[in-house]
Parts: structure tokens; C-alpha cells; sequence
């Protein structure tokens, strides 16, 4: 559906997008992540034709969009500030963009219904505009980019200036639509929950270039660096040195851990020269409670801070022979003790869910 390749932009002498190379499907959640500043929204209008580029190609159906103007390409794009006019009602906000297309007063009044319904505002048509909470305003941004039957709906952090709860909501509500509308969807955003909940494919960006392109889990469990682990949750780093590698294992011997043979896929990354690690995400840990076993290996730890989150702990511990903490997040248990600093514990961990970068 959509192509860059190559694409670069300067802002004067800042170079703000780097050797962009991507695609995007038909029909695909996509959406670009990464910390401020990093190039996300000038992507994101590059696609739109609000911003020029200044070299390499971006690509729409196969089209070339060099030249062709914003309002001719099949995308539309809601704004984090959803730009909504206080002054109309919720219905003639949402026919904004059809009040010229020819269509006699009951066409468009059924389109605006339609469009209303899709968000879950059917029936809200005659309400002013300036009286809609914020979710809701969110809402009839949404109807009136869909109202225009877009191949391509841009979204910049459409849900950024909502509460927590409303924006959970609005998360589910956009899958739903998504997949109901059938059309392509691309987000912005630098919240990486919101990514991997949302998202079939994620690029990560940091300064103008794509760190990343996968789907949510196998960033999540692969990250191909550890700037990429440590943007998508919490990773764990420990000292690790490669002792053999051969018929696509490798072996090594990581602090803490001991020796681990792992598979080549679990070193997902290049070389980066900042010496060897392995990575492991809080949950792949467990702490053993009195009486407990395990099949995984096990080892031994002194807990340090406990967090307690009611549905979670997280405990940081230092693992026997190292000298930094690492997190390990434990699901509470009812009528299960939730321990205390400077208790010993016994910890369970798995090769499997190691990964080297180096
Ligand atoms: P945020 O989440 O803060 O919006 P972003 O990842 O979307 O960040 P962009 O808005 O794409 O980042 O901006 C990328 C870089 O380009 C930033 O350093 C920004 O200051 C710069 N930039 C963006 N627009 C312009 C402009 N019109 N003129 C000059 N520099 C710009």
C-alpha cells in the first residue's frame, strides 16, 4: 500500500529522516514508534503530502506521490488536537469534508449517521460540538476522516490528550474499527504499550532512522539492540561472553547465569561493539517460594526493592556472583507472602528466553 524508499528530509542543514526503506500493506495496523523528536510525525506527513522530501521516493498504490498535493492523495489524517469545530454541531463537524461532493442533504445525512455509528456516536448528530468530552471529541475526529472513505488513515497520537482509562478504551475501540473499516491505519506514537497493544507491525525509529521493523511480539521477545530492548519494556542487561559458536548455537557464559547454549535466533542483532550482554525480560524469571521446583535452572539471589503493584511485585535482585540489581515482575498470588528486602531466594530461569547482543 505504502512504500518508502530511500526517503531523507532536511529541515535547513537537520537531517530529520535518514534512508527511510519500508512497506506498509493494505489492511495493516502499522504504526511508527519512537522517543520525541525522533521523525515519526515528519514520516507520518511525508505520507500525507504536508511535508516534501527531499530525496528518495514515497510510494502510494504504486503511484509515485512526488507532486501530487495533499487533498489528491487517498489518505486522511487525525490530529492529536482533533481540530474539531465548537460552533457546528457534531454532524456538520463529521460532513465537513463532504459539504461539496454533490451529495442531496439525505445521502449526506445518512453518510454522517453511518460514519457516527462506526465510533459509537450514532444518534449524536444534532449535539454541539463544544459540549463532547474528550473522548468523544476524539470520536468525531475519527467519523470525519472515515466519512471520506480514506485507503489510508493517518493517526498522530490521536489519543494522547485522553486519561489512561479512556485512552484503554478508545485502544480496543480502534482495533475494532480497524478491522470492521478494513482500511490501512498508521499511528504515531512514542507509547510503547500503545504500539504493541494496537499494532501488526511496529517500526521503531530513533533519529530519523528505522531501528526496527516487526511485528509486537518479536520485538517484544527479539529486539534486534538493546536501545530497542530497553524502549519496549524493561530489559534486563548482565555481562556475558561468547565461548563457542558453531551449527547455529551459540555458548556462552553470562554473570549470574553461568553457561547457556542458545540458538542463533536469539542473537537477533549486528555487532555493536559495546561488548556482549544478555537480555531477559522481568517476567522470564521466577522467584521459587519455599517448597517450590522447577524444570528450568535455577540459582540463587538476594532481593534488594520490592514494588508492589497489587496485581504484581516487582522484585530487583542481585543474582549471586553479579553486582547489579536486575527486575523480576512475579504475578501475586493470593495468601501468598509477598517478600521482603534482604530475603534469599532461589530463582528459576530459562536459556530460551536469554538474548545476546554484542
Ligand atoms: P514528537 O513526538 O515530539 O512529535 P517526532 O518523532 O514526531 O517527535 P518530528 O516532529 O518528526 O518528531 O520531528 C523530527 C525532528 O525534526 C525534530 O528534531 C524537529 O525539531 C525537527 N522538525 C520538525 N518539523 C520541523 C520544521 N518544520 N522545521 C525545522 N525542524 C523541524
Amino acid at each position: 500500500m505504502i512504500a518508502f524508499q530511500d526517503v531523507h528530509k532536511y529541515y535547513g542543514d537537520y537531517h530529520a529522516l535518514r534512508g527511510i526503506t519500508a512497506t506498509i500493506k493494505a489492511g495493516e495496523f502499522f504504526s511508527l514508534l519512537g522517543p520525541s523528536g525522533c521523525g515519526k510525525t515528519t514520516l507520518l506527513r511525508t505520507i500525507a503530502g504536508f511535508e516534501g522530501i527531499s530525496s528518495g521516493a514515497v510510494m502510494i498504490d504504486g503511484k509515485n506521490m512526488a507532486g501530487v498535493p495533499a487533498n489528491q492523495r487517498p489518505t486522511n489524517m487525525v490530529f492529536q488536537s482533533y481540530a474539531i469545530f465548537p460552533h457546528l454541531t457534531v454532524g456538520e463537524n463529521v460532513g465537513f469534508g463532504l459539504r461539496r461532493a454533490g451529495l442531496s442533504k439525505a445521502e449526506l445525512a445518512a453518510r454522517v449517521e453511518e460514519a457516527l455509528a462506526m465510533v459509537g456516536l450514532g444518534g449524536y448528530g444534532a449535539r454541539a460540538a463544544h459540549a463532547l468530552s474528550g473522548g468523544q471529541r476524539q470520536r468525531v475526529a475519527l467519523a470525519r476522516a472515515l466519512i471520506l472513505k480514506p485507503k489510508v488513515l493517518l493517526l498522530d497520537e490521536p489519543l494522547s490528550a485522553l486519561d489512561k482509562k479512556m485512552r484503554e478504551q478508545m485502544q480496543v475501540e480502534l482495533i475494532r474499527l480497524q478491522r470492521q473499516v478494513g482500511i490501512t491505519f498508521i499511528l504515531v506514537t512514542h507509547d510503547q504499550e500503545e504500539a504493541l497493544v494496537m499494532s501488526d507491525r511496529i517500526a521503531v525509529m530513533f533519529e530519523g532512522e528505522i531501528a526496527q521493523l516487526a511485528d509486537p511480539e518479536t520485538l517484544y521477545r527479539r529486539p534486534n539492540s538493546r536501545r530497542v530492548a530497553e524502549f519496549i519494556g524493561t530489559m534486563n542487561f548482565l555481562p556475558a561472553q561468547v565461548i563457542s559458536e558453531a551449527d547455529g548455537k551459540i555458548e556462552v557464559e553470562a554473570k549470574g547465569f553461568g553457561r547457556a547454549t542458545l540458538d542463533a535466533e536469539q542473537a537477533p542483532g549486528a555487532h555493536s561493539g559495546e561488548g556482549p550482554a544478555v537480555g531477559f525480560r522481568p517476567e522470564t524469571l521466577t522467584i521459587l517460594f519455599e517448597g517450590q521446583t522447577s524444570t528450568d535452572r535455577e540459582t540463587t539471589a538476594l532481593i534488594e526493592e520490592v514494588v508492589y503493584y497489587g496485581d504484581m511485585t516487582y522484585y530487583d535482585v542481585k543474582l549471586d556472583g553479579t553486582d547489579r540489581a536486575v527486575r523480576i515482575s512475579m504475578r501475586n498470588v493470593f495468601g501468598r507472602p509477598v517478600l521482603e528486602i534482604g530475603t534469599r531466594t532461589r530463582v528459576a530461569w530459562s536459556p530460551g528466553a536469554l538474548v545476546l547482543f554484542r
